[in-house]
């Protein structure tokens, strides 16, 4: 019996771990987006597996018993060729997905908005925005050209980016001081960002609030409705050992 773990998340290399640590056969599937990524224990493979019809071959050629779709919240294209495959080979698919911070005590002070292009019509009047969103999410911000944006990506973009911009190369998890000091160093006076949950990546959110910056929050897409989900490891792990 092989699980398929849809992976490119923190919470998708711990289950691997502790998984492959308790003997299951395991198989991670990374999209293959950031270079050097952090490899799960066990057996990996990266890249896209060509739309949902490459994905139900994978499935079949290799035999897989069971799929946990570990990706990132905001990966719901992914999600849903997931979903699409589940349903139409019986493979049984699971979701792990970790909390969102809609239940953070300073939620309600933040601007939720459905996507980017809805962020950079209402962030409108900022001239200096700290962007958190990733590197496919700059396109959607191409009228801010002339802003002092700060911009935090793991990967440099391969495209040019305004000159106005300055691109911070680095990886989270970022903890309260780091990110105060950020917000000391470059004064932004607006935090885009998304709600990717988990406290990797909070303490940016909580230290604008402290420092009075506004808020610009892209809600997460919904996850395809006949996916059973847990939001923690040891769930997922209950949930497959039932199984
Ligand atoms: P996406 O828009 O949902 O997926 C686009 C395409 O990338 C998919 O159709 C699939 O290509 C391929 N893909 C995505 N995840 C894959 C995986 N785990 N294994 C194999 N192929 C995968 O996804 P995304 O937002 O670009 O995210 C890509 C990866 O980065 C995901 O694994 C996700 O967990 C991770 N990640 C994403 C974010 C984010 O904010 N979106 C943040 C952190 C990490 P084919 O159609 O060819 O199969």
């Amino acid at each position: 019996m092989t699980i398929l773990i849809l992976g490119g998340t923190a919470e998708a290399r711990r289950l691997a771990a502790e998984l492959v640590g308790a003997g299951w056969s395991v198989i991670s599937s990374l999209a293959g987006r950031v270079d050097n990524p952090r490899l799960p224990a066990g057996p990996v493979r990266i890249g896209g597996f060509g739309g949902t019809a490459g994905l139900i071959d994978y499935l079949l050629a290799t035999r897989i018993s069971m799929i946990v779709d570990a990706t990132h919240p905001f990966a719901a294209q992914m999600s849903d060729h997931a979903a699409q495959a589940s349903r139409r080979t019986g493979i049984p698919l699971f979701g792990l997905v970790r909390p969102g911070w809609g239940d953070h005590p300073a939620a309600a002070d933040w601007d939720w908005v459905p996507d980017l292009a809805t962020a950079a019509e209402q962030g409108g009047s900022s001239r200096r925005p700290f962007i958190t969103t990733g590197r496919q999410s700059l396109p959607a911000f191409g009228s801010w050209a002339d802003r002092e944006a700060l911009i935090r990506l793991v990967d440099v973009p391969t495209t040019p980016l305004p000159a106005n911009w300055t691109v911070l190369q680095s990886r989270g998890p970022y903890d309260h001081d780091h990110e105060r000091a950020l917000f000391e160093q470059y004064r932004p006076d607006l935090l885009v960002t998304k709600d990717s949950g988990g406290d990797h990546t909070i303490a940016k959110v909580e230290v604008a609030v402290e420092l009075g910056v506004a808020v610009l929050i892209v809600a997460r897409p919904p996850i395809p409705e006949d996916v059973t989900t847990v939001d923690s490891v040891p769930g997922m792990i209950d949930l497959l050992s039932v199984r």
